[in-house]
């Protein structure tokens, strides 16, 4: 049974789901107002992941993610460049978009907008304020979180503390600084929508749990995202559930941080390196797999080290690939579905240790390490005649990567004759003993999209 960390509970504990068989998920998405950052990489990856496995196990998924289409930074990006605030969010989310298909993530089953559901977080507001557990201020409309019973869950720290760190927002009229915005009240030039308590637009907050009871129902399954979103946004949707009086998410999962360069990777941090960027020049997947090789809570360091280090790994398989002329289970886009775990395909011992480790609250590190170990029995296996024994280990390294979301690429690619004359002139430079030359050469050729090895003839060039 699958085993995951729940920030509630400060515990790692059965998943148990509202209807057998059906899992529900809701993973908090982007707001469209620039390129997609690295943090945005790991978090859809993490989810993307778990996503995979579950249908791997042969549960039933509904992944709802939203796209947060109005808000402060998307009215100020389109006041600074001149234009409207959907030519903003319709550049930005192309790109959202692209760079999940260079990840290899799959598309969510729902992806609400939040100005779609303007009408049902007026209304939400509206009973909320019926209820006495929101007020207006000048500015808008305030959740009074100390009428929410629990209020602070997900922070995991005391309510004290949380106050004494509330950023002071210049908002004297919130009677406690912890106290959130519902509702913000249009000023001029902006967009608006109309409302009983005055024309505005929602705070963030209040779509994710409008969208996610709405699309999921009360009491779904399992709410993720980044471990920065924890407290206060997962907090604050929670507390409006809890003061309408509706069961929310079951389990609540987070991941950890992305690090850059010793820095904790985040918006607010200023330290933005784009998505869209590392997916132009490297290989999707060798993101994939730098995240799966940690576990999903610990922060991952994404550097042009680990980077490189994750391909040359990726090199690995995909030469087990060749070597066994495996085809990729995920050629159509698709995912892996084992609901058995252990066809005669496949090897029976090497699928239990997979489930074991992923069922260990998704500890991908393990599972693909073993994913790596099957790949060097199978080379051993071949390399001693054991033919049978070894088609069967490669099958199971690809079925299981494929499982989750790895691809491997037989096909070879041939080098263009560019590419071709550096690796030429890579070799003549090591003949020359001039590494430095060799190595500025093989920088290129890597920024060309080849992995570059040392064969027995010179260089050989295969397509990340
Ligand atoms: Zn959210």
């Amino acid at each position: 049974m699958l085993r995951l960390h729940d920030t509630a509970t400060a515990s790692v504990r059965p998943v148990e789901l509202r209807e057998p068989g059906q899992v529900s998920m809701y993973v908090c998405g982007p707001t469209v107002y620039d390129y997609p950052h690295l943090g945005h990489g790991r978090f859809t990856l993490v989810f993307d992941v778990l996503r995979r496995y579950l249908l791997f196990l042969g549960l039933d998924v509904t992944y709802v993610s939203n796209i947060t289409d109005i808000d402060d930074n998307i009215i100020k990006r389109a006041a600074e460049e001149g234009r409207s605030e959907e030519e903003v969010t319709e550049e930005y989310e192309a790109a959202w978009w692209e760079a999940m298909d260079a990840l290899g993530v799959l598309r969510p089953t729902a992806t609400p907008h939040a100005t779609d559901y303007v009408d049902d977080m007026v209304s939400l507001v509206g009973d909320l304020m019926a209820r006495g557990v929101a007020y207006e201020t000048s500015d808008g409309v305030y959740l009074d979180v100390d009428k929410v019973p629990g209020y602070g869950l997900l922070a995991g720290q005391p309510l004290d503390s949380l106050r004494a760190g509330a950023r002071v927002e210049g908002n004297d009229e919130k009677r406690s600084p912890l106290d959130f915005v519902l509702w913000k009240r249009a000023k001029p030039g902006e967009p608006q929508w109309a409302a009983p308590f005055g024309a505005g637009r929602p705070g963030w907050h209040t779509e994710c749990v409008v969208m996610s009871l709405d699309l999921l129902g009360d009491g779904f399954d399992i709410h993720g995202g980044g471990q920065d979103l924890k407290f206060p946004h997962h907090e604050n949707e929670r507390a409006q559930a809890v003061a309408e009086g509706r069961p929310f998410a079951r389990h609540w999962v987070h991941n950890g941080w992305v690090v850059v360069d010793g820095e904790k990777m985040s918006k607010s941090l200023g330290n933005f390196t784009s998505l869209t960027d590392l997916l132009a020049q490297r290989d999707g997947r060798a993101y994939r797999l730098l995240v799966l090789r940690s576990h999903y809570r610990s922060p991952i360091e994404v550097t042009a080290a680990t980077i490189a280090d994750a391909e040359e790994a990726l090199v690995r398989l995909d030469n087990l690939a060749r070597r066994f002329s495996l085809a990729d289970p995920l050629a159509d886009g698709g995912y892996v579905v084992d609901g058995v775990g252990a066809g005669a395909d496949l090897d029976p011992s090497a699928v239990e240790r997979f489930r074991l480790a992923l069922d260990d609250d998704l500890d991908t590190a393990a599972a693909t390490a073993g994913i790596f170990d099957l790949a060097r029995r199978a080379n051993s296996a071949m390399d001693a005649g054991d033919e049978a024994g070894a088609e069967l280990a490669a099958r199971t390294a690809a079925v299981l990567a494929a499982a989750l979301g790895l691809a491997v690429r037989p096909a070879d690619v041939a080098p263009d004759d560019e590419s071709l004359a550096l690796a030429a002139e890579r070799d003549a430079a090591r003949a020359a003993r001039d590494w430095a030359r060799a190595d500025e050469l093989r920088a290129v050729l890597s920024e060309r999209g080849w992995a570059v090895e040392d064969g027995q003839a010179g260089t050989v060039l295969r397509r990340r």
